[in-house]
């Protein structure tokens, strides 16, 4: 139960004798406090975590995360920190720890990472999902895995930055506290929201978090790299359609058919329109890169999008709500018309627009259809100013002089959703600067998962800097 923050005064000691340690491990590189590199340990420490398979099957007892927390949890505690490990169930584990800042007045930071990854196919994949092999594509070195950007390659970045600085002494400007959650690709329920419920005081004195899916960067040409944070999310809705209607034999003519409702009902859903309708985030983001594109001021939205190469699919999904029917079920016999017929609805709605989404969908559904909710959550908008957001700009252009940053609104949705339950704001600011070519949009949940190296390192020393600056 203890939450006690380190001071980082027996610093020397302690990162000496951390190096067996790490060594122990898997991690190879040595570290002396006199050689502060932030980015050292950042490559061995993401392979070692996707070597911990902590596929998430949901509430099923092959999800486990505990092996990788005990991991994390050793490589904090080696530097003199005091991480404690939090779980919701047996082997749904997360770990927090606490570092102090230079300015104690400061509200924390929270850095938050998740330990889970998506289920992978081995044979669909070129090199196994969890060996996080090195291997070159396009001539770029890279680590091949389930987690390599999702997000294991972030929570690699934290580690690294954090205990570089813990062994240097090198506080951050305001305190930290940094967490490694489970169950996030299943909604949190054993991670973040189940943490916010039970556990609030892990989150005290926090007053703004950093996260995933942002940071990473779109080449636009030699002199110009977008950097994209995530400022926003759209929110889920995620229904059950039912249709009810009059059983019978198949063999008779019945105008109470469930099935036909219900097929009616999916089919107006599902070939609907919704309006490309602005958010205050989505229109900063068109207006920084219609400028950035060198196009007009009036350029429409989609046309936009269209340029943006792989990561378009991603952003035009933000310009508008979307529901997608996943699954249906009814019936059990060729010659039966069965009582009643479901379906599945995966909605996503924009931020501050969620009523608007739900009237839609309910116009669209007709007579003798009702609509129960799966999951609910909520969307997030915070604003692109203030000095977190100067720090992320800053520690981006100082390593990347061709970064221009911008705020973009996310498709899906993260843990910052429990955090905002506690009033706390978050970002999207996991840096990453990628090869032109790679398609990283797809890479999310995606076969041959993988991260540039030098990516990773690019990464901690922005990330080490924005802890400078933040
Ligand atoms: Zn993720």
């Amino acid at each position: 139960m203890s939450r006690k923050t380190t001071n980082g005064t027996d610093g020397v000691e302690i990162g000496l004798y951390s190096i067996g340690k790490v060594h122990d491990r898997g991690v190879t590189d040595v570290q002396t406090s006199a050689q502060s590199d932030p980015a050292r340990e950042v490559v061995d420490i993401c392979r070692r975590l996707i070597q911990f398979d902590t596929s998430n099957y949901g509430d099923d007892p092959r999800s486990q995360e505990r092996d990788a927390a005990e991991y994390v949890a050793g490589l904090m505690s080696d530097v003199g920190l005091d991480p404690e490990l939090v779980e919701s169930a047996p082997g749904r584990t997360s770990v927090f720890a606490r570092v102090d800042g230079e300015d104690s007045n400061e509200s924390a930071l929270l850095l938050h990472g998740h330990l889970d990854v998506v289920p992978a196919n081995a044979d669909d994949w070129t090199h196994p999902p969890f060996a996080a092999e090195v291997h070159e594509d396009n001539g770029v070195p890279m680590v091949w895995g389930r987690g390599a950007i999702d997000m294991k390659d972030m929570d690699a970045m934290i580690l690294s930055v954090v205990r570089d600085r813990v062994r240097s002494r090198r506080r951050p400007r305001r305190p930290l506290v940094i967490s490694f959650l489970a169950d996030e690709e299943a909604g949190g329920l054993f991670g973040s929201h189940w943490l916010v419920e039970h556990r609030p005081d892990l989150f005290e004195g926090v007053g703004v978090a950093i996260g995933e899916v942002g940071g990473f960067s779109f080449t636009v040409d030699d002199h110009l790299r977008l950097y994209l944070i995530e400022a926003a999310e759209k929110g889920i809705s995620w229904m059950q359609l039912t249709a009810d209607g009059r059983a019978g034999h198949g063999s008779m003519v019945n105008h109470e058919n469930a099935v036909t409702r219900l097929a009616e009902a999916v089919a107006r859903i599902g070939s609907h329109e919704f309006p490309v309708t602005m958010t205050a985030t989505v229109e900063h983001f068109l207006v920084e890169v219609r400028s950035a594109l060198g196009l007009p001021d009036d350029t429409p939205a989609e046309a936009v999008v269209a340029r943006l190469g792989p990561i378009a699919p991603m952003i035009g999904a933000t310009l508008r709500h979307s529901a997608a029917p996943t699954m249906l079920e009814a019936g059990y016999k060729t010659n039966v018309i069965p009582g009643s017929a479901t379906a599945v609805i995966d909605g996503r709605f924009l931020p501050g627009r969620r009523d608007e989404f739900l009237a839609t969908i309910d116009g669209l559904l007709g007579p003798d259809i009702t609509r129960s909710t799966l999951v609910d959550d909520i969307a997030l908008e915070v604003p692109f100013e203030g000095p977190v957001v100067d720090a992320m700009v800053r520690s981006l252009l100082e390593h990347d002089p061709q970064a221009r940053a911008v705020p973009y609104t996310l498709s899906g949705g993260t843990d910052a959703k429990a955090f905002a339950t506690l009033g706390i704001p978050g970002y999207g600011f996991a840096p990453l600067r990628l090869p032109p070519a790679l398609a990283f949009a797809d890479l999310f949940h995606g076969v041959d998962e993988r991260v540039p190296v030098d990516a990773l390192e690019f990464g901690a020393r922005v990330l080490d800097r924005f802890l400078d600056l933040a």
